[in-house]
This record gives structure tokens, sequence and C-alpha cells, in this order.
């Protein structure tokens, strides 16, 4: 291997691999992707929900195996709190309440495309203030567009059913007034492809694209480590000039040179990483914001006969969603990101109906755009299994956000009405549940303290040191993070590709 690369990325995720794609396709850079975790099933990033149960369940066990192996038991999901398949938890506050300070249910991914590898693929574009205003409508959308064809984002997924065209018609009839057209009630935007049996769930296979195999990297000057973790960036000033790694497998430690570094490592493990390299500005791992979350069940229109209309019939338990509906977010009345999953099954225990009727349920999840405070943050406190600073979440609820989450009951009836009727009371989960944690390293218009990047994600006072994901979005949004973040991705790649070339 190469000591030296044009640019080092820290991080195989979807964000991570958007950076490498697009460095790819407009420069002759040299790049060095790094992932800590393990191409899982060997299946190159590949969405594992695209595997068959048997194999996905053999993936999940070997995600699992990663953090039990290298976390010290931070790993071992509680009993009452258990991590999505694919994710493991970060345990120092699993025991807490959802009221306590502190984000229960705060999870990662450590794998081939990260959580990428394991997400429902939901790709909305933020509306009214969740957007980044400090950056031009046209520059955002233009990222947009590239960012939708490297997740493959399309609307029309699942087959077209009754049951998902009531619903979109019912939410529009209701929910439609003083909504532009793009943000109608609508088919959610997916990330994925049309297959026989339901939509290809798109993984990071999808967003590598032409790096999506070891012959088009060599073509395209690109490395791919897995199981190789970094320990730090290496600082020279305000300059990056490489990074340590650590061979996790024969425990070997080396440092690579690079012109610019990227760390795309998730909104937890960026900020832990650059503390642990002494870059360390004000706002690091602070305005850490997660979505707070309601979800419910509704039963649509008890008086129409759905028989013969019903959802497809499906094998495979974790998989039984036939179509999923968006009711975008809106600044005033509907502060919140409203997703509708149909399904044959519920992950809430369902009573079986009395009168045995065949209507469909859908589960209602709404996400709210928290508040955003500076003590909401990562705390770092000495050391974790891998050598790296623990990391300790302070974070609450204000004022603010308790009287959303009591505005989300309203919408939830008000939804329930229009649909149907809702089966038992609106569920409010901990905190970290979302798994759409942002804020920690955010974009800023100016250096005052607030931002740790630029508008391009450069760090400020920094020469070529770049952050990406989730953790970079400066805004309170309630829509899924990950089209957003990549689309940052790719503006910060092309000032990557501006400054190398200049
Ligand atoms: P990640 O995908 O988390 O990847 C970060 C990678 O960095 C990890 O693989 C990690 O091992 C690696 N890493 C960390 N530290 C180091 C280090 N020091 N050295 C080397 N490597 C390191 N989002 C949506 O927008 N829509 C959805 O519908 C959606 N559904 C989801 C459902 C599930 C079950 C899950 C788990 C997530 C979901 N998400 C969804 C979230 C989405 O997956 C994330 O937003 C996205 O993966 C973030 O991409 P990323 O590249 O920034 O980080």
């Amino acid at each position: 291997m190469s000591e030296r690369f044009d640019v080092v990325i820290v991080g195989s995720g979807p964000v991570g691999a958007a950076f490498a794609r697009r460095l790819a396709e407009t420069t002759r850079m040299s790049i060095l992707i790094v992932e800590a975790g393990r191409d899982l099933m060997g299946s190159g990033g590949t969405n594992i929900r695209n595997l068959a149960p048997a194999d996905r369940e053999i993936a999940y066990t070997e995600a699992r195996d990663f953090a039990l192996a290298r976390t010290d038991g931070l790993a071992i999901p509680d009993a009452a709190l258990k991590a999505r398949p694919g994710t493991f938890l970060l345990r120092h506050d699993a025991l807490s309440t959802p009221d306590d300070r502190g984000m229960p249910a705060a999870a990662m991914s450590s794998n081939l495309g990260g959580m990428g590898a394991h997400w429902t693929c939901a790709c909305p574009r933020p509306g009214d203030s969740e957007r980044i205003g400090f950056i031009p409508d046209t520059v955002m959308d233009a990222a947009f567009d590239i960012a939708e064809s490297y997740l493959n984002v399309i609307q029309d997924g699942f087959p077209a059913n009754a049951t998902t065209s009531f619903v979109v018609e019912a939410l529009r009839r209701d929910f439609g007034a003083d909504r532009a057209s793009d943000r109608q009630p609508q088919p959610m935007p997916l990330a994925c492809r049309k297959g026989q049996g339901g939509p290809i769930w798109s993984g990071v296979d999808v967003v590598l694209g032409p790096l999506d195999s070891p012959e088009g990297r060599a073509a395209r000057r690109t490395t791919l480590l897995t199981e190789t973790l970094c320990r730090r960036v290496v600082m020279d000033d305000n300059r990056a000039t490489g990074v340590e790694l650590q061979n996790l497998t024969t425990g070997e430690i080396s440092v690579v040179e690079a012109g610019f570094v990227v760390i795309a490592a998730d909104a937890l493990r960026t900020p832990q990483l650059l503390f642990a390299s002494g870059v360390r500005p004000d706002a690091l791992g602070r305005y850490l914001n997660d979505q707070p979350q309601v979800i419910s069940l509704i039963e649509l229109a008890p008086d129409r006969d759905w028989q013969g209309d019903s959802a497809r019939e499906t094998t495979d338990q974790r998989d039984n969603v036939t179509g999923v509906s968006w009711l975008p977010f809106k600044d005033g009345n509907f502060p919140f990101h409203a997703q509708l999953m149909q399904m044959d099954t519920s992950p809430i225990p369902l009573e079986p109906r009395a009168d045995g009727n065949g209507r469909p349920v859908v589960g209602l999840g709404l996400f709210a755009a928290k508040e955003i405070r500076a003590e909401d943050r990562i705390v770092f406190d000495g050391e974790d299994a891998l050598g790296l600073p623990r990391m300790r979440l302070e974070y609450g609820l204000t004022a603010a956000d308790r009287e959303k989450l009591r505005l989300a009951s309203d919408i939830v009836a008000a939804v329930g009405a229009s649909l149907g009727q809702v089966i038992g009371d609106p569920i409010v989960l901990p905190a970290g549940t979302s798994l759409h944690y942002q804020g920690t390293h955010r974009i800023g218009p100016s250096d005052d303290g607030t931002s740790v990047c630029d508008p391009a994600s450069k760090v400020w006072g920094t020469s070529n040191l770049y952050l990406g994901g989730n953790g970079s979005i400066p805004t309170a949004t309630a829509c899924n993070p990950t089209l957003t973040a990549v689309a940052l991705a790719v503006i910060a790649a092309d000032d990557i590709a501006s400054r190398h070339a200049g």
C-alpha cells in the first residue's frame, strides 16, 4: 500500500462513500477509505435488508461481534432497550429513562457501509426552516440532485396499491392546504430500485457506484481498508499531514500521509476523532440534537370494504412494509416529519380485531425538530476500549420540546381521524431512537465559536481537514438526514477538488 494518498477518508458510510465517489469522478486524486468495521458477509456494503433472512442474521451477528470484541462490553444491549439490528448502544447511559439527561438509545454501527448497511432509506428533502439558510438554494438543490443520483432515490419503489393511494389522497384532502406542490403529502422518496418482490434497498455499494469493486477502485486510484481504525489525525499546526491507523486484526500501527483528510465517522465518532487529534474548537460535540420521535398505529377507514385490496403477503417478518407515505415538515402548524408505513405486521403487538376484519394498519412515525442548545453535547472523559476518548452524552428536552411532543399527540389524533382510527395511545420513544444525531460538528457561516466547519465543511482554522455526516447539519430538522449529509459531502468534495487543482 502507498504510504501517501491525496485524500484519506475515515468512515465508509454513505457520507464517506459519497466523498470518495465525487472525488474519483471529478479529479485524479488518489483516495484511501479506512473503515473500522468489517465487510459483513463479504457483501461489499450492500444493504443487509436485501440479503436472504438466514444470511441477514449472520450479518447481524457479525456486526454485533465487532462491538463485543472492540468496545469492552459497551455494545451489549440492555434487556429493556434493544439496539436496532446492525447497531450497538453507547452503554454508559443505557439504563436511564427517557426523562433523564442523557440519550439512552444512542447507537452506532461499525461495518463497511456504516449505518448505511442497515438503514430504511427514506430520503426526503428538507423544507422551510429545516434548510440551511447560508447556503444558496441553487447550490444546495444542485447538491441534492447529485446526492439523489448517488443514493438512487425514487418515489415508486413499491408497486402502487389501494392502501397507499388511500393514505396519500386522504392526507392531501385534510393536510394539503397552504402547501407548495413539492411539500404535499406524497409517496416517500426512497433510496432503492424496483425489484421483483419489492424494492432493492440502496446500501453503500450503490453510493460507491464505480468504486464498488476492487477493479473499479483500482481503475480510479482508490483503496479501501476495512478493520482499520483511525486513532488520530496527525496535525502540523493548522494542517493535517496524515492519519495514524491501527490494523484491528494484527494490532499494527502505521502512519499514512495525506494531502487532505476527511472524517466521516458519524455524529458521535467524528467529534471523538477530532478531540483525539487535539483539534478542539468550542463548538465540537455541542448542539447535539436527535429528533424526538412519537409512534402510533392507525387502522384505515373502518367503513370501507378492504377485502381484495389487502396488501401483499410477505414471508419475511422484518420487511413487512408495503409502502411508505410522507407528510412533509412545514413551519408553523406542522413542525414534524411524518412517515406512514403500511404494515402487514406491526412492531407494536396488535390485538386481533374483534370482527376479524382485514383492514390495513399503518404505523405513523412523527419526528420532531428539536430546539438546539449548546449544552446538549458529547463530553469526553478518559479512554474507551479502543483507546479513543470515552464519550458521555449530556442531553435533554426543553420546555418547547415537551410542548411539541404534546402537539404531536394532537397531530396523531388528527391524522387518525383523517385515515380511520388510532389504535391505542401514541408512544414517545427514548432519546436517541431516531438514530439521526446532528449538529455535533456543524457548519456555520462564520467562525464565531458556534460552529466547527465553514459552509464547505472544512474545519475552521485548518487548511485541509474536512468533516462529513449528519453532525454537519446546523439547522433543527425533522426529516431523515442522510440525503442532506450526502449533499453537503458533495459540496465539500468540490471544495477539496478546487483546492487540490489550485
Ligand atoms: P455511518 O453510516 O454511521 O458510517 C460511519 C462509519 O465510520 C462506521 O462504519 C464506523 O465504523 C466508521 N468509523 C467511526 N469511527 C472510526 C474510526 N475512528 N476509524 C475508522 N472508521 C471509523 N437515515 C435516513 O436518512 N433515512 C432513513 O430511513 C434511515 N433509516 C435508518 C434505519 C436504521 C435501522 C439505521 C441504523 C439508520 C437509519 N438512518 C436513516 C440513518 C442513516 O443510516 C445514517 O444517517 C447514515 O448512515 C449516516 O452516514 P455516515 O456515513 O455519516 O455514517
